[in-house]
């Protein structure tokens, strides 16, 4: 069964989007197996995006994120990675098209509302980084 690490950012969970984006996920027939509330540690963060250490945004990326709880989740379900991702919208919410998650609610890259694994390799990366193997249904 294929897997995706889906997180509702800080800005999506103050602006009361996590319903919507579990109804969302839960609407297209996908099955959540995992989920949690924190406010995650730089250390955790630096290791989620270490793709992007050295880049201009990091420091703000991991400022944002780490600035308030946000919701973690694990999604089963067939294409679940690719079809996240279309869910999602492009990364930057300007090329989003109506009807994404970020295409109906966000207006800039830096606030960009949600998190969705780009591969199943990095799917398998991040879910490991972010649940224990007992918090996995
Ligand atoms: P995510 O990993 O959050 O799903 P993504 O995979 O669509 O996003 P990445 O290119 O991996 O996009 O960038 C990770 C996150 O870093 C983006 O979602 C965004 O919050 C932030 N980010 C990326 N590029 C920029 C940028 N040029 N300016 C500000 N923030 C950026």
């Amino acid at each position: 069964h294929e897997r995706s690490f889906i997180m509702v950012k800080p800005d999506g969970v103050q602006r009361g989007l996590v319903g919507e984006i579990i109804k969302r996920f839960e609407q297209r027939g996908f099955k959540l197996v995992a989920m949690k509330m924190v406010t995650p540690q730089r250390a955790l963060l630096e290791q989620h995006y270490e793709e992007h250490k050295g880049k201009k945004f990091f420091d703000p990326l991991l400022s944002y994120i780490g600035s308030g709880p946000v919701v973690a989740m694990v999604w089963e379900g067939l294409n679940v990675v690719s079809v996240g991702r279309k869910m999602l919208g492009a990364t930057d919410p300007a090329k989003s098209e109506p009807g994404t998650i970020r295409g109906d609610y966000a207006i800039v890259t830096g606030r960009n509302i949600a998190h969705g694994s780009d591969s199943d390799k990095s799917a398998k990366r991040e879910i490991d980084l972010w649940f224990r193997a007992d918090e996995l249904a």
